[in-house]
């Protein structure tokens, strides 16, 4: 080791205890990537547990030329959060600061630490009788500093908004180690550029997020879950316009699968029971929440399913009777990606687009697909409220994944793309860029707006240290 790296290892132990700086041993769990795509090499791995401790390691790591690569639960999909093969970053992992600081009832606000998991947040909140609605799959794991840093969505974005809508006020550890406090638990603050808006969605490539103030909702006095089987997503669309108009503000959960998509689930998480309705091409799950009762919620719901059954935008349906039946109709939705990745390996698409042209970008897409690669199996599911669909390709039955993904990945990224293009949509809608997307977006994103977004970071992190060459490709040398 270079007596310079020494000296900084040497500086971070002080810093944050021997105990917490990790160098040596299996760093797997910081390493690599959820989806296991990639394995890095950290030069350490440090875990602060107090806002003034980042400060000092970014202040350390600075005077040491070292980059930093910031790192919640590393639940990300998009390569973000893993340092780079160098062996000369430093993974910063937040998870010790995980202290709720204040929840302020009155105000509907929760203020939380950056390494909080998201689960933890949801609780709190419901223990003062109120909801953090961000909901994903990963809630268990990921926390609230990396739901903000991707600006994370989710299943219930359709009525409450991203992570972004769900964020009042940051505290933050810029580039130089200097803290900058802004947790308001303000709704109007008007006083020049909104900092805070150029924290949430950055990919810790502007700053460290520490803490932040986050909105709460009242907590719903029910929730129902239904189970619809559809003949086609033109449908889809259909019924949600419907629930939309029947429902309002009370619809805020809808969420889309195709037959392929629940087949993973049924082969590889046999234990898991699905609705027996009629045999169908895609599905959706519908979440209700009612203000007012559990019964007026379940008569709504039932009236606005007898019409789609009626207007044939629907085939058959359930809407779960307990707790427990609508807990295990969300568990089948989030077992998908879970079910994808012991499949194997496959070419995810995290795409929106307006909903209304959804069911015309598939239909095109769909069939492009199966012309170009016979057999390639489509798992095609997600927030269709919201335009977002998880659109994802997986390898012919019996064709190696990773000889797939090595031999096809850019032409079928180039083809989705284009159509996404062509459609008016975005090639990223809720995992962000992380090093997997810099490309597609240097290519796609208009130069202004390219010019821009560079111009930001050159502000921020003039010597590129904050998780460099993810959203924005590096400066040559
Ligand atoms: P990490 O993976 O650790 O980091 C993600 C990015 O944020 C990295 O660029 C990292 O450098 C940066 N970062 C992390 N913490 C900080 C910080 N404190 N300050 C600055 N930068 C930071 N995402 C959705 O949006 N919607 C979904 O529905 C969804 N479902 C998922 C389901 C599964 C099963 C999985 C595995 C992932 C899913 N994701 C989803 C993606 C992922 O969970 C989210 O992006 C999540 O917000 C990442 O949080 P994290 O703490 O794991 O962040
Ligand atoms: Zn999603």
């Amino acid at each position: 080791m270079k007596p310079q790296t020494e000296a900084l290892i040497e500086t971070l132990r002080r810093t944050v205890g021997p105990a917490h700086v990790l160098t040596d041993g299996d760093l797997t769990a910081w390493e690599k990537d959820w989806r296991r795509r990639v394995r890095g090499k950290a030069l350490a791995v440090v875990r602060p547990a107090t806002t003034a401790q980042v400060a000092q390691v970014v202040r350390a790591c600075a005077a040491a030329g070292a980059a930093i690569v910031p790192q919640g639960g590393n639940t990300g999909l998009v390569v973000g959060s893993t340092p780079d093969a160098s062996g000369t970053q430093v993974v910063l992992s937040l998870t010790r600061m995980n202290a709720v600081r204040a929840v302020d009832p009155a105000n509907l606000t929760l203020t939380a630490e950056a390494g909080c998991v998201l689960q933890a947040v949801q609780l709190r909140a419901e223990e003062s009788g109120l909801l953090f609605p961000l909901s994903l799959a990963a809630e268990g794991s990921c926390t609230i500093g990396g739901n903000l840093a991707t600006n994370a969505g989710g299943t219930q974005v359709l009525r409450y908004g991203n992570t972004r809508e769900l964020c009042l006020g940051l505290e933050v550890v810029t580039a130089q180690g200097e803290v900058w406090d802004g947790l308001t638990g303000l709704r109007k603050d008007n006083t020049g550029y909104d900092l805070r808006d150029l924290f949430i969605g950055s990919e810790g490539t502007l700053g460290v997020i520490t803490a932040a103030t986050l909105k709460l909702h009242p907590l719903p006095a029910a929730r129902l879950t239904a189970w619809a089987a559809l003949p086609s997503l033109a449908a889809a669309v259909a019924l949600l316009a419907l629930a939309q108009r029947r429902l309002g503000a009370g619809l805020t959960g809808f969420e889309v699968m195709n037959r392929f998509a629940l087949d993973l689930v049924a082969r590889h998480f046999p234990q898991l029971r699905q609705p027996q309705l009629q045999d169908a091409p895609y599905c959706v799950l519908l979440e209700a929440s009612d203000h007012e009762s559990e019964a007026h919620a379940r008569a709504q719901f039932e009236q606005l399913l007898e019409s789609a059954l009626d207007d044939g935008c629907a085939l058959d349906a359930v809407v779960a009777e307990s707790l427990a039946q609508a807990r295990e109709l969300w568990h089948l939705r989030e077992s998908i990606p879970l079910a994808q990745a012991e499949e194997g390996l496959n070419i995810k698409h995290d795409i929106s687009l307006p909903v209304s042209r959804i069911p015309a970008f598939c239909t095109a897409t769909d069939a492009q697909l199966a012309q170009a690669i016979p057999g390639v199996r489509l798992v095609n599911f997600g927030h269709l409220g919201d335009g977002n669909l998880h659109y994802n390709v997986q390898a012919p039955e019996g064709v190696d994944a990773a000889a797939f993904l090595q031999g096809e990945e850019a032409r079928i990224n180039a083809l989705v793309f284009d159509a996404v293009q062509a459609h008016g949509g975005s090639i990223s809608a809720e995992h962000g860029v992380g090093s997997l997307k810099v490309h597609e977006l240097e290519q796609r994103k208009s130069p202004v707006a390219l010019a821009l977004m560079r111009a930001i970071k050159q502000a921020l992190d003039p010597r590129n240290l904050m998780n460099p060459g993810r959203v924005l490709r590096e400066p040559a040398q």
